[in-house]
């Protein structure tokens, strides 16, 4: 077993002053420590019905692609607002300043799909809700989320009352 946590590195400072950005490219660059995050972030949802894999841009779209792939899926991306080409559905969250919006297009999950959500790493819990949101809001059933990272401090969590989540590396 990688000790998976020693190949995540600490950014000081980094989008803006205050901020410890857990940078995940020194992971994904190791051969062995990409394949472990995949394979474990799979494990839990291997003998169940995925009906597709939902990334959420941009670092949800590196491990959403491995995870559709493992769990014999598709992908779908949610992505910022503009980035997608077809007809959307949008979903505005609140940052701590301002807010985003998320999108995902109409037609990528239909009625009753059981849909796993991933993303690189669960801070405040407002992305993730989000994307969360735009699968509910299509029909989908979100049947859990996966995350690489969980900032426990933030407690994200209570965002996602009562789904399952499944998360490899905790800091608290
Ligand atoms: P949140 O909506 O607060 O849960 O933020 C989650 C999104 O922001 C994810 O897509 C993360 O990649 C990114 N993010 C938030 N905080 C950090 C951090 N400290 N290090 C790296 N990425 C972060």
């Amino acid at each position: 077993m990688i000790d998976l946590k020693s190949t995540i590195r600490d950014v000081v400072d980094f989008p803006q002053k205050g901020i410890v950005f857990k940078d995940i490219t020194t992971l994904l660059k190791d051969r062995e420590a990409f394949k472990e995050a995949a394979e474990l972030l799979a494990e839990p949802f291997r003998e169940e019905r995925v009906d597709g894999v939902v990334g959420i841009e941009s670092r949800g779209f590196i491990l959403g692609g491995l995870l559709a792939y493992l769990l014999n899926t598709g992908f779908v991306p949610v992505r910022k607002l503009g980035k997608l080409p077809a007809e959307t559905l949008k979903e505005e969250y609140a940052l701590e300043y301002g807010t985003n919006t998320v999108e995902i297009h109409k037609d990528a999950v239909s009625p009753g799909q059981r849909i796993l959500v991933v993303d690189d790493l669960l801070a405040t819990g407002g992305t993730a809700a989000a994307a969360v949101k735009l699968v509910q809001r299509l029909g989908g059933e979100v049947m859990g989320l996966a995350f690489l990272i969980e900032l426990d401090f933030l407690s994200g969590r209570n965002l996602l009352r009562d789904l399952p989540i499944h998360v490899l590396i905790h800091y608290s």
